[in-house]
């Protein structure tokens, strides 16, 4: 899925990182022939290109962003006490993901375009909610979990 360039550093070799606003990082190099982008090792090149999108596999694989912790978690809900507000669609703030623990019962798990999937979360697991995407749960009878709030953890 497309996500928006909000900065760049350099890593350890000194090639060129986009860093985006979900929380991912992405090489963007610039080493012809294989890799031409002569707009990346100029600092005019770099800010040209804040704000526009490029696709991150990484959202794709509902991976959550290293460097980032849990900073917030809701109370255990049961199949009775759910607020209504997960039950419909709804997603997390930008730069925020969630990981659902499943502690008892089960739990069925929706995800909408531009991700689109669907699991049910046994006792004892957990799935990822990717930051911005739309999603919503079911319990599937009794059920008792929790969400986890994750941001960077170096973010203000
Ligand atoms: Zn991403």
């Amino acid at each position: 899925m497309l996500r928006a360039i909000d900065g760049f550093h350099q890593d350890e070799r000194g090639d060129w990182v986009a860093e985006l606003r979900c929380g991912h990082g992405q090489h963007v190099r610039h080493h012809p022939p294989f890799f031409s982008r002569p707009w990346v090792v100029t600092e005019e090149g770099r800010a040209s290109r804040l704000g526009s999108d490029l696709p991150c596999v990484l959202c794709e694989r509902f991976e959550l962003p290293s460097g980032f912790e849990a900073y917030k978690r809701t109370p255990d809900f049961t199949a009775a006490s759910i607020p209504d507000g997960l039950k419909r669609h709804h997603s997390t703030k930008p730069g925020v993901w969630a990981v659902i623990n499943v502690l008892e019962g089960r739990l069925r798990y929706v995800v909408e375009p531009p991700l689109v999937h669907e699991e049910v979360i046994e006792a004892g697991g957990r799935a990822v909610v990717v930051a911005e995407v739309l999603h919503h749960v079911e319990p599937e009878g009794e059920v008792r979990f929790f969400v986890e709030f994750y941001r960077c953890a170096t973010a203000r």
